[in-house]
């Protein structure tokens, strides 16, 4: 198991929010961004209509320093004119970069090109038009003359209004976003304009007589018109459109300097212009101007704050994209820092436990791993765990004690406790078990018993503790002496019996004699300078079934005792015969091995 299915769960929960996450924050940071590339478009198309605007506005201007430089004195002529070349200056520089910022326009849309083409038209014959009044010496210029030469002016700048709303219109078809912006500020402008369309009509109702006055006087009331429609739409919608209280404010400024101030003035000039004492140009000039100054502020602040709030909505797009962007990163991390937690502190430890539940169940009781991120509660899970594994581990040392001990217990049933060989009760049951065993190429099955000679003579001399050494020793000599499979028992008292699971007879007859050498050749005790010896029976049988071992031991037990008879320290492997000696081949060699040791 890799993992548990509640944090399968988990995952696929975790991958769906954050999917979910994904997909709500891309459509949002989509949306966004379109707004603010549609803002960003809608400002950089606003700074193009804003720079005809502004050329529009210079070119109207430069009306002024043309009226003061063709109504000037001849000390005053230098000075005016140079203040009406800068002023063709800055007019030339605003063309100049109208018609760089809508080249592709003019060369493409013939509208705009022959827009274009009347204002530089227009502008050349105005610009003629004053340098030819101004020409004239002072005294001999008409006012006819000067005020045709202001109407040629007044057509450019009527002609760069134009340019100013094909402009306009263009923009708005490219950039929709910024239609209010380019209205307000287009109707900014041309308030401004007919401000000073009026003043000029003023201008020239002074230096013209009967005809030609009452046309601009018509002309004059047709501006006035207009100027309060336009004043009274720019009322009504600028402020609440571009939000700005600076331009309700401003527009209540215009309102006293202007519409209470120098517009009753013009009229009051214009109405008593037959009569009475009426003022000069220059004078009414210098009287008007200033209260129209508010106008062409309102202008500029309804321009500036157009713009502003073009990029403002341009910002605003851009953080919303921003907040969305973090709101979406913050959510998939917490999503993902979530499950991460929960993977480190919950879902691993809880594997883990289980593992380690099945290694105890398997009995494998070894340290685990350790977890130093679980979480608490699956910390105090681990803590139980400790302890089931503390008492598993108890429970199988005394398991082992346990096992140890009835290994013991049985170990000292099966032995006889002085000499450490197999009891009486073992061995018959280890014979039992060798001969119930099936072998391939059985040799035949041997038994050999002997007795310690004379031992309780010894046991007489040296005292019991001494005849039990003897015992012990004689275990020790004698079981070195066997194969591993064969078996040595203690008989009873100072008799021994041995086993040869598999043994041909030689073999068993063999063994047995190698057995007495082996005692009566030994030194039992050093100290007494004790030696031993003991007699033999040997018992064989080519198979030996089973229960009948212990009718062969009796055999042997007999032979032991013929070996007894014949003189002791001596093997008998067959019955000696009534009559004569031992038929035995071994028989005539136990003669010469037992004789010389005999105790
Ligand atoms: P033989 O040569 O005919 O075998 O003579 P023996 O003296 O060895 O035989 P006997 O049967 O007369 O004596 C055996 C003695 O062994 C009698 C008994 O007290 C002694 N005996 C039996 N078991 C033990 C024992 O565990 N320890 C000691 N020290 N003596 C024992
Ligand atoms: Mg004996
Ligand atoms: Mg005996």
């Amino acid at each position: 198991m890799s993992r548990l299915r509640i944090q399968q769960l988990q995952w696929n929960g975790a991958i769906a929010v954050i999917m979910v996450c994904l997909m709500m924050a891309g459509s949002t940071i989509a949306f966004s961004l379109s707004d603010y590339i549609h803002y960003k478009r809608g400002v950089t198309e606003f700074k193009r209509f804003d720079a005809a605007l502004r050329a529009a506005a210079t070119i109207s201007k430069e009306r002024g320093p043309a009226n003061s430089l063709m109504g000037a004195s001849e000390e005053q002529q230098p000075q005016f004119a140079a203040a009406l070349k800068a002023s063709r200056g800055d007019t030339d520089v605003d063309i100049a970069k109208i018609e760089t910022i809508f080249r592709t326009e003019i060369d493409a849309s013939p509208e705009m090109s022959s827009a274009f083409m009347a204002v530089k038209a227009q502008l050349e014959a105005g610009r003629k038009a004053v340098d030819a009044v101004a020409a004239i010496p002072r005294d001999e210029r008409s006012g006819t003359q000067i005020a045709e030469a202001i109407q040629t002016m007044s057509r450019a700048a009527d002609r760069a209004q134009d340019y100013r709303d094909v402009a306009g219109r263009l923009i708005i078809a490219q950039a929709p976003q910024t239609g209010a912006e380019v209205m307000l500020t287009s109707m900014a402008g041309t308030l401004r304009e007919r401000a000073g369309r009026l003043g000029s009509y003023v201008v020239m109702m002074l230096a013209s007589q009967g005809q030609a006055r009452s046309h601009y006087r018509a002309e004059f009331d047709n501006e006035l018109n207009r100027l309060f429609e336009v004043n009274a739409l720019l009322k009504t919608y600028a402020p609440s459109t571009l939000h700005s209280q600076a331009i309700a404010q401003l527009l209540d400024q215009v309102t006293v300097n202007y519409f209470a101030g120098s517009l009753p003035y013009a009229q009051q000039v214009a109405f008593e212009l037959n009569g009475g004492n009426p003022p000069t140009a220059g004078e009414f000039t210098q009287k008007y101007v200033p209260g129209m100054k508010s106008t062409e502020t309102l202008r500029e602040l309804i321009e500036e704050t157009a713009l502003t709030s073009l990029e403002e909505s341009q910002q605003k797009a851009l953080r919303a994209m921003l907040i969305s962007a973090l709101l979406a990163v913050t959510a998939i991390s917490v999503v993902a820092g979530l499950a991460y937690a929960l993977r480190r502190s919950l879902f691993q430890p809880m594997l883990a436990a289980i593992r380690q539940i099945d290694d105890i169940a398997a009995g494998d009781l070894s340290e685990p791993e350790a977890m130093p991120h679980a979480g608490r509660e699956v910390r105090e899970m681990f803590l139980r765990l400790n302890i089931l594994r503390e008492q598993q581990r108890f429970k199988r040392h005394l398991e082992m004690e346990r096992k140890s001990m009835t290994e013991e217990l049985k170990r000292l049933s099966q032995t006889d406790a002085l000499t450490g060989l197999l009891n009486r009760r073992a061995l018959s049951e280890a014979v039992e078990e060798l001969l119930a065993a099936p072998r391939s190429g059985f040799r035949g099955f041997g038994i050999v018993m002997f007795d310690i000679d004379h031992f309780k003579s010894i046991n007489d001399r040296y005292g019991h503790a001494v005849g039990d050494v003897v015992l012990q020793r004689t275990a020790q000599i004698l079981s070195p002496c066997l194969r591993p499979g064969d078996l040595f028992a203690r008989y009873g008292g100072e008799e021994f019996i041995i086993i040869l699971g598999d043994a041909t007879e030689a073999v068993a007859q063999a063994t047995a004699e190698r057995l007495r050498a082996a005692l009566a050749h030994a030194v039992i005790s050093e100290e007494h300078g004790l030696r031993a010896t003991a007699s033999f029976g040997v018992g064989w049988r080519a198979e030996c079934a089973l229960g009948a071992w212990e009718e062969l031991a009796g055999v042997a037990d007999r032979r032991l005792y013929q070996a007894k008879r014949s003189g002791r320290n001596m093997v008998y492997s067959s019955d000696m015969p009534e009559t004569a000696a031992a038929v035995s081949t071994v028989g005539t060699s136990r003669r010469s091995a037992g004789g010389p040791d005999a105790a």
